[in-house]
């Protein structure tokens, strides 16, 4: 297929479309490479709109590691809006990536990477828009393999006919890996054309290829068993584990967005992993072992991402920052040096019980003192028993009370609705546990304004977690629950004004459900959502749960099992699940325990200090928890002078 650039036939649609500057690429840091010259072309791409798609790391990172080879060339495209794709389709102009608006069809691999299985159907459409079958099965050579990655794809089942090709875990050197058995294929002639290939990636054992594994079901609709039918393909495929954080500083040249996006900072990932063991957070559990970015190395990454960029905020990413073992010197080491130049720091996640005010002035001592949110997640102290949320109500009111009396009148607190054993009264605690806080930050701060935002979200089991055998809640109760918890606040004369109250009503949740715990037979539902007009399933104006419920009850007709047998069913030990054949690391036997003393009540501590308690992922990773203090200091390279010259 030509490479050539669409953007003659693109450049007269621009005027006619909405935020035109998000297709024109040409960011701060982006690159262009010879087409000619590599010997191995990436199309990556994140599954939604430019402004939620750019700032997305793991794509910034792999752009960065790809195109830091000679000859490896990789471009970045994103989900079009529909107002685009019209005229896309109008002008036969195909989905082009955004760096040299080259086709993607006309690459080696069209990489998508997916935080979210509510992407699914901008797969699809991207697909379609490219011109390359949307079945597997259907593409020829002229097609390039469609991969995917992110956490949806530690069950990529639903959109198994889809996609050639699926890499579980950490990206950087996977993709790597990949490129030198797609250079080393070319290489030698394409021998045995795409099966090959395909077959080639699948016996590293660390890609996932669908098409080489069979699934049976029982009668009853139950997988009976998936099972290789090539030989010398692994019954099993395991998750890539980067060790070594300080080996891979990205992204060095972050991307500088053209058109206004959700996150104008530059982002360093301050460790990577999490030990808290909350049983609901697949990301906690699917990225263990914990292994921490060194002091040197943060600091490093921060002074070289913001002289190559230019933003005036640095976010300190992981999943709960607070808990790097050397934060607070991280913290006052970066506010020191970048007093002068105002830099602001944010973390993103911040737990109660790791939170401490010396923290929070550190991180407001350059920029505004914003809210501070905190995820307490379960409204009852049984409740945070069952999620293994090991905060206290006494905890909670503790740190909100230094927070007030340090000056903050705006605390968010973040909650799930829908767990599981959850009664309506475990959810009206909610209400009780904002009272709390709202008469303890008027106490202590002699103010009646004082403000506490209760924001909720429903509960969605995911897979390799210990509740991926949990029932979910159906929508109609959730909305009923969440009801109740708003009329009781309302109705509350003393506090009620000073609640904010923000939820999501449960619909959208049951699809994703669907689609985080759903097996091959799903893909019949996308693909009749994605005919029928679905996209952008994430954004709750395009989201319409009765086109995926009116497709799912056509698509699974003639099978014995419907939505509900996928989202509200509660599985059995000796089920097999749909991702049993994608290694985690975790130990099964392990996540059965756990979800055995959820319903217990009974809580796990963090193996980050406490002794492994044997979820299988060192042993399995041949390593071991990789945590400071180092007792090093952040920034031995230079220290900015008022000039603003470091020496
Ligand atoms: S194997 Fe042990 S130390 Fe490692 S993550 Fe699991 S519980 Fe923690």
């Amino acid at each position: 297929m030509p490479a050539d650039s669409v953007f003659p036939r693109l450049e007269p649609l621009l005027p006619r479309v909405q935020k035109p500057i998000q297709y024109v690429g040409g960011e701060l840091n982006s690159t262009v490479k010879d087409w000619d010259a590599a010997a191995v072309r990436w199309a990556l791409m994140y599954p939604d709109a430019y402004e939620v798609g750019l700032p997305n790391q793991g794509v910034m990172i792999l752009y960065e590691v790809l195109n830091e080879v000679a000859d490896v060339l990789a471009e970045r495209t994103y989900a079009v809006w529909p107002d685009m794709e019209k005229l896309m389709r109008e002008h036969s102009v195909p989905q082009f990536t955004v760096d040299a608006h080259r086709p993607v069809k006309a690459f080696d691999v069209f990489g998508v990477s997916f935080s979210t299985e509510l992407g699914y159907t901008n797969l699809l459409n991207a697909l379609d828009l490219a011109g390359i079958p949307l079945e597997a099965a259907d593409r020829t050579e002229d097609d390039p393999i469609v991969l995917i990655g992110g956490h949806a794809s530690f069950n990529p089942e639903p959109i198994a006919d889809f996609i050639d090709a699926a890499v579980v875990g950490d990206g950087e050197q996977a993709v790597l890996q990949i490129t030198d058995v797609i250079r080393a294929w070319k290489a030698e002639g394409r021998p045995g054309g795409r099966d090959e290939l395909l077959f080639r990636l699948a016996v590293t054992g660390g890609v996932y290829v669908p098409r080489f594994y069979d699934v049976d079901y029982l009668e009853d609709g139950r997988i009976q068993r998936v099972a290789p039918n090539r030989s010398g393909v692994p019954w099993r495929v395991s998750k890539h584990t980067v060790m070594d954080l300080d080996e891979w500083p990205y992204p060095k040249q972050p991307l500088v967005p053209l058109a206004e996006t959700v996150h104008e900072r530059m982002s360093v990932e301050i460790f990577r992993g999490c030990t808290r063991g909350c049983r609901f957070c697949q990301a906690g559990m699917i990225t263990r072992p914990v292994r921490e970015r060194s002091i040197t190395g943060i600091g490093e990454m921060v002074e070289k991402g913001l002289k190559a960029t230019g933003f005036e905020e640095v976010g300190l990413l992981s999943l709960s920052s607070a808990d790097h073992t050397e934060i607070g010197e991280v913290a006052k080491g970066l506010a020191d040096r970048y007093t002068e130049d105002k830099i602001g720091l944010s973390l993103p996640s911040t737990r109660v019980d790791a939170f401490n005010i010396d923290l929070a002035n550190e991180l407001t001592r350059n920029g505004r003192r914003s809210g501070l949110t905190f995820a307490p997640e379960g409204g009852s102290e049984r409740m945070r028993k069952v999620i293994n949320k090991m905060v206290s109500e006494e905890d909670l009111i503790r740190t909100v009370a230094t927070a007030y009396g340090n000056g903050w009148r705006q605390v968010k607190l973040y909650f799930m609705c829908g767990l599981p054993t959850e009664t309506d009264e475990d959810v009206l605690q909610i209400a009780e546990m904002a009272k709390k806080v709202i008469a303890k930050g008027r106490e202590v701060s002699g103010s009646r304004d004082i403000r506490c935002t209760v924001s909720i979200g429903g509960f969605v089991p995911k897979p390799h977690t210990p509740f991926q055998w949990a029932p979910q809640l159906d929508a109609k109760t959730t909305d009923e629950r969440l009801q109740k918890l708003r009329d009781v606040i309302r109705a509350d004369r003393q506090y009620g004004k000073s609640i904010g109250f923000r939820y999501h009503d449960g619909k959208p949740g049951i699809v994703e459900g669907l689609l985080s715990r759903g097996d091959r037979r799903v893909g019949k539902i996308i693909r009749a959502v994605w005919e029928d007009g679905g996209r952008f399933d994430g954004w709750s104006e395009h989201f319409s749960f009765d086109r995926w419920m009116k497709s799912a009850e056509k698509a699974l007709a003639d099978e014995p099992v419907d939505v509900d047998w996928y989202t509200t069913r509660e599985r059995d030990w000796n089920e097999v699940l749909p991702w049993d054949h994608l290694d985690s690391g975790l130990d099964k036997d392990w996540l059965w325990e756990d979800w055995q003393d959820a319903l217990d009540e009974v809580e796990v501590e963090d193996c980050r200090w406490t002794p492994c308690f044997d979820c299988g992922v060192c042993p399995q990773m041949q390593t071991e928890i990789q945590i400071g203090p180092t007792g090093q200091k952040l920034l031995p390279l230079s220290v900015k002078q008022p000039s603003g010259q470091g020496v």
